[in-house]
């Protein structure tokens, strides 16, 4: 063999040829067999003298894979001791004594006898084993990629090194807008410019976990489009690499949804606001006509003073204007008072008191305070906080709670309708109106507050409904109770730190 050193014994050259796992044999120019090693017999299943002097290709080399004849004249092994090039061929099969074939590599070596091209050594190895580990990596990236795709969410993989995309699925693209080919030259940074600071407190959270949810992100899309995204990302390591493996649900419908949902529930408000009004339209009319006709007194004193009162008396028009001036403020308060309550009002919060929400309800019902059948007891207490409110909501509450309570004190003699505002266990304040009308049956109790329930044959049944919303958008309870001696009391309590809606939702 050209490859060993001419000193080396030809003993020494068997051991080695017979030691090495690999099948290795030499061809003269003709292709035929000049010798072989055991390891080129175990693998073809021929005997040495089986191939010594046989053309080699015809042995083990004739047909394709797919059974289709090889000719020699294109054998790469053949072409070492023709071109005097070294060929090595990964992608070929030899064929074995019994029919069978296997995959293999081999190196063909051309051989020179005093620079004289004599043929070709080839040393070749089945690779089947690396074929089927080749295969099943084949499938499983076929497996992971269905997988990555076929997801109804999008999908990134992200370096979390530098936070380069280095991959993306079909939903990924097809959210954000971008081809597979643009959205992975991208940074996480290209999709989140308009809150980076947000992006780099998040991930440093999932630098220290490993793992985090969050839903105050969103993505921007290639046409501008800031599309909400509920995330969910795992640190992870592919091939060596520590990555970010990157879900993104998009949140569109459900924010969507949730707007709908929040602009039905202010319309349901305005509406029972609006029902309210009609049913306290008449004791308003009544409280109007007070200040009108005090009005329509002084105006008239001072016309008739003009007229033919004395140097003395015209001093007092000055007087009598002011006092016209006052009861005219007084009709154009309990005015702006009830166009407040049926204004429509979006969610807006802000820091109130609340005895004066719950006082400016009241007198939405009950102007005067107390009437000639029923006494007002306000037990308010003055240690409470500024309380975060959307004010017109809570007195919508306490507007339908009085209201309720006044019809039911129809009947009553001796009526009491007592409304007190109180500290409450953790951090809230609570809200009670309390009356010693008939009450209800107690079967009636558990379904009050469920809509379209009612006992008045002209009643809707949604206003506590509508109460029980408002106070729990406000993180708080509303129930109900039979009085000992008489009548029902209605307490609802309002947190003094409410939880706000997270962001990205409203
Ligand atoms: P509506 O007033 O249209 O019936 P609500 O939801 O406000 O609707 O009230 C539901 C029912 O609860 C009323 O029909 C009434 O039977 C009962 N209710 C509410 N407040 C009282 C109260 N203070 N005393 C007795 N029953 C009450």
């Amino acid at each position: 063999m050209a490859e060993f050193s001419e000193d080396l014994p030809r003993k020494h050259q068997d051991l080695i040829l017979g030691a090495t796992g690999d099948g290795v044999y030499g061809l003269d120019c003709e292709g035929r067999t000049t010798f072989t090693n055991p390891a080129a017999a175990r693998l073809t299943g021929y005997s040495a003298q089986e191939m010594i002097g046989k053309g080699q290709h015809d042995l083990i080399h004739h047909s394709h894979a797919d059974g289709s004849h090889f000719p020699k004249v294109e054998c790469p092994i053949y072409a070492a001791f023709k071109d005097g090039n070294v060929h090595h061929v990964s992608d070929e099969v030899f064929w074995r004594k019994d029919g069978s074939s296997f995959p293999v590599e081999y190196v063909s070596t051309p051989m020179f006898d005093d620079g004289v091209l004599v043929g070709a050594v080839v040393s070749f190895r089945d690779i089947t084993e690396r074929k089927h580990a080749e295969q099943a990596l084949r499938e499983s990236e076929q497996r992971y990629r269905t997988i990555f795709n076929a997801t109804h969410d999008a999908m990134f993989l992200i370096s979390a090194e530098d936070g380069a995309i280095l991959d993306a699925n079909i939903e990924a693209c097809r959210m954000l807008g971008y081809s597979h080919e643009v959205l992975t030259t991208l940074s996480g940074i290209d999709l989140h410019p308009h809150e980076i600071p947000k992006l780099h407190s998040i991930f440093s959270d999932l630098r220290r976990t490993g793992k985090i949810k969050s839903d105050q992100l969103s993505c921007r899309a290639s046409d501008g489009e800031l599309i909400p995204a509920l995330l969910s990302a795992t640190i992870t390591e592919v091939n060596g690499r520590a990555c970010i493996l990157l879900l993104a649900q998009d949140r569109r419908k459900e924010v969507k949804a949730a707007r709908q949902a929040r602009k039905l529930q202010a319309d349901l408000h305005h509406v029972s606001r609006l029902s309210s009004m009609g049913e306290i339209a008449s004791g308003l009319a009544h409280e109007l006509n007070q200040p009108l006709t005090a009005v329509m007194n002084y105006v008239q004193a001072a016309k008739r003073i003009m007229d033919s009162g004395s140097a003395e008396q015209r001093r007092s028009i000055s007087e009598y204007l002011g006092k016209a001036a006052a009861q005219t403020d007084r009709a154009a308060k309990i005015i702006s008072g009830l166009r407040k309550f049926i204004e429509k009002n979006e969610a807006d919060r802000s820091k109130e008191n609340i005895n004066d929400i719950v006082e400016e309800a009241t007198k939405l019902v009950l102007p005067g305070g107390s009437t000639q059948d029923i006494e007002l007891v306000l037990n308010f207490s003055n240690q409470l906080q500024l309380i975060l409110v959307n004010k017109i909501q809570v007195q919508q509450v306490v507007v339908n709670l009085v209201r309720n309570a006044v019809e039911a004190l129809g009947e009553t003699n001796a009526a009491v309708l007592t409304i007190t505002t109180a500290d409450a266990a953790d951090h809230s304040i609570m809200i009670a109106v309390g009356d010693n009308g008939p009450g209800i049956d107690d079967g009636q109790l558990h379904t009050l507050f469920e809509p379209f329930v009612t006992t008045k044959s002209d009643g809707m049944g949604v206003g506590l409904s509508i109460c029980r919303t408002i106070v729990e958008d406000h993180g708080g309870q509303i129930e109900a109770e039979q009085n000992a001696a008489a009548g029902m009391t209605f307490h609802f309590t309002l947190p003094l730190n409410p939880v706000q809606d997270a962001p990205g939702t409203q």
